[in-house]
């Protein structure tokens, strides 16, 4: 932790953990991606992966966002996972549930045959089990796509996974108080429209988390 990362609204919510860092990206797919150009900050939302102790980004070559992380200037990752609502007796004490991260570096985008590895990576992360089916990439697509790693090396973690924080005066009110978890699950595959006949979904699907017996 640095002084730009040291939590200071709601400090008891700071976890100093390299390894719950490391759980919020692992299940993290979304990273939003925050950069100043021109004087005007943009923050996106971009599909992310932990590699080690570095963030996986990737994207287009022609997306601004690419080409400016890419020369290196500072920016601004955060991961939030959202894990419910917390109901309180008043819309002020009422708040969530979550674990977010907030990384600050400068990006080094990545060539050759760690580009590819990368890449690989970012794949397993977001579709597991479906890399060794895939039709190889193109030199083409290759080109066109720029893989950046953001080292994980300033970083904050903040976990808000406690109880509604009502005055002691609401406390006796008829309301109900409590938290509503939110879980992230999967839904069931649909083919698509021009699939070939005969082709079934594939068997990994059945290990990715689903709400389904
Ligand atoms: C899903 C979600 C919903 C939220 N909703 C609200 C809301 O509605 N209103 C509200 O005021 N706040 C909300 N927060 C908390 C918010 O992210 C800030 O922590 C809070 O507003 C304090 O901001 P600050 O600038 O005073 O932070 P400071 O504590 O001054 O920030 C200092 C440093 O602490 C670290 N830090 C701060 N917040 C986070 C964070 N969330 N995750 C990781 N590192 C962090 C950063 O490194 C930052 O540079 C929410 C957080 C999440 C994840």
């Amino acid at each position: 932790m640095t002084e730009r990362t040291r939590i200071r609204r709601l400090p008891q919510k700071a976890v100093d953990d390299r390894a719950v860092l490391y759980s919020i990206l692992d299940l993290a797919l979304i990273a939003h991606v925050a950069i100043v150009d021109d004087g005007q900050p943009y923050a996106l939302p971009v599909g992310c992966a932990r590699d080690g102790d570095q963030l996986l980004l990737h994207g287009s070559k022609a997306s601004r966002l690419f080409k400016t992380l890419s020369s290196g200037v500072p920016c601004c990752a955060t991961i939030t996972l959202l894990d419910g609502l917390v109901m309180a007796r008043s819309a002020f004490e009422s708040s969530m549930h979550y674990r977010s991260a907030m990384v600050l570096g400068s990006c080094v985008e990545l060539a050759g045959e760690e580009k590819k590895e990368a890449l690989e990576k970012i794949t397993q992360h977001f579709l597991p089990g479906r890399v060794a089916e895939l039709r190889k990439s193109t030199d083409n697509e290759f080109k066109a796509t720029s893989v950046i790693t953001l080292a994980l090396v300033e970083y904050s973690v903040k976990v808000s996974n406690g109880e509604p924080d009502d005055l002691v005066e609401d406390l006796s009110s008829p309301i109900w108080a409590g938290i509503v978890p939110m879980t992230h699950l999967w839904g069931t595959p649909r083919s698509a429209a021009n699939l070939a006949e005969g082709i079934t979904p594939p068997a990994y699907l059945a290990n990715w988390p689903t709400g389904r017996a």
